[in-house]
């Protein structure tokens, strides 16, 4: 017989649902901790958010764990019998897996509950785009459930199968999507100079990126990446009026990116007036930096020591950004990392697939780190 968890995994794996759109994950999700007793569930957190909660007999702090909802517009390649139903929608960031190790804990509450405290259980909405974590924690009802500790994990190809990857202070960087838009004036291409074409600007950007391509994650470390670039229309007969950059900037800590933030829009102003341009700047996708808890960090460590689960040879942050770094703002939170498989494909390409064998070690690692909460 197949184990529960791992039907649960197939079944959300096959019926993927993008950020701001996870109305049917998550009834899914609800209708498999029903088959459980949580003492309460809120539904439409944040969008759509779950909120199950277990309580203790006794008072005690509230421990909360999160999983993510949401699945990427990218085209699965995979032969697997649980493969994405969804044309151009698949889960390859593990989010489905991390959905199934909480459903996980969910059951073992339900199975053995709580003697002290409070359990909640987090299914939070759009983290792919850096929006979900905040709109939870602006939904009026969070308040009532604002844990004295949080933790999440996230899955990490290229680390061992299984092997933790946790740290004190910075687990995963800040970053933030800044979109240009610039305009002047269209001119025929054989009389450039009556108009006034983006392209210098464009390609002082252009120019500007490479500088920060930095490999070694320090403190001053500044990674700004190319990600979308469009200028004018596909004519050979005319000079360009507008242009449109999108460029990713990442740094270790929040202030870092707003200086960082600041120079890109500072270059952006000071050459769209050199060169007689309007030019529009928009922020997207803001993620915050995700700083571990010393305290909280240490808790994920003692109850990986005392599950003899082995630690990954991993340096922390990881580049990538996770919006649970928000919760940061409002209690401890612990982010570490659970290695996927040295040569596992990396995260959001069209061949991943979270590895079933994590799951049932990874409920076992959250119930122990709650034990740990309830007397730390
Ligand atoms: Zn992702
Ligand atoms: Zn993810």
């Amino acid at each position: 017989m197949t184990d529960p968890l791992v039907a649960l995994r197939h079944d959300l794996h096959r019926h993927p649902d993008l950020s701001g759109d996870e109305g049917q994950t998550a009834r899914r999700i609800v209708g498999f901790l029903k088959q459980g007793a949580p003492d309460h569930i809120i539904g439409n957190l944040g969008g759509h958010g779950v909120a199950a909660i277990y309580d203790g007999v006794q008072d005690g702090p509230t421990v909360m764990f999160r999983a993510e909802l949401d699945a990427l517009p990218i085209q699965e390649r995979s032969s697997a019998a649980h493969q994405s139903g969804r044309a151009g929608v698949a889960h390859l960031c593990g989010h489905d897996g991390h959905m199934a190790i909480l459903a996980g804990l969910g059951h073992s509450l339900s199975e053995s509950p709580l003697r002290t405290g409070r359990v909640v259980l987090l299914f939070q909405p759009a983290e792919e785009t850096g929006e979900g974590a905040r709109a939870v924690l602006a939904d009026p009802r969070f308040a009532s459930l604002r844990p004295d500790w949080a933790f999440a994990l996230h899955n990490m190809p290229g680390v061992a199968l299984g092997h933790v990857a946790v740290a004190a202070g910075p687990a995963a960087c800040a970053s933030v999507g800044v979109r240009v838009r610039l305009r002047g004036r269209e001119a025929h291409a054989a009389q450039p100079e009556t108009g006034l074409s983006p392209a210098p600007v464009v390609q002082r950007l252009l120019e500007w990126v490479p500088q920060f391509q930095g490999q070694q994650v320090g403190a001053q470390w500044r990674l700004a990446t190319l990600c979308h670039v469009h200028m004018g229309q596909p004519a050979f007969g005319i000079s360009p009026a507008q242009a449109e950059i999108w460029i990713t900037l990442r740094t270790i800590t929040d202030a870092a990116l707003g200086a960082f933030e600041q120079d890109l829009r500072q270059l952006v102003e000071t050459q769209a007036l050199h060169h007689g341009l309007d030019a529009q700047i928009s922020r997207h996708d803001h993620f915050n930096a995700s700083i571990n808890n010393p305290a909280a960090a240490a808790i994920v460590a003692r109850a990986c020591a005392k599950l003899n689960m082995p630690m990954g040879d991993f340096a922390l942050p990881m580049r990538a950004s996770e919006d649970f770094g928000a919760f940061g703002d409002v209690t401890r939170t612990g982010l570490f990392f659970l290695g996927a498989g040295l040569h596992a494909p990396s995260l959001h390409n069209p061949d991943y697939d979270f590895p079933d064998a994590l799951i049932a070690p990874a409920v076992q690692l959250f119930r122990t780190i709650l034990q740990d909460c309830q007397h730390a």
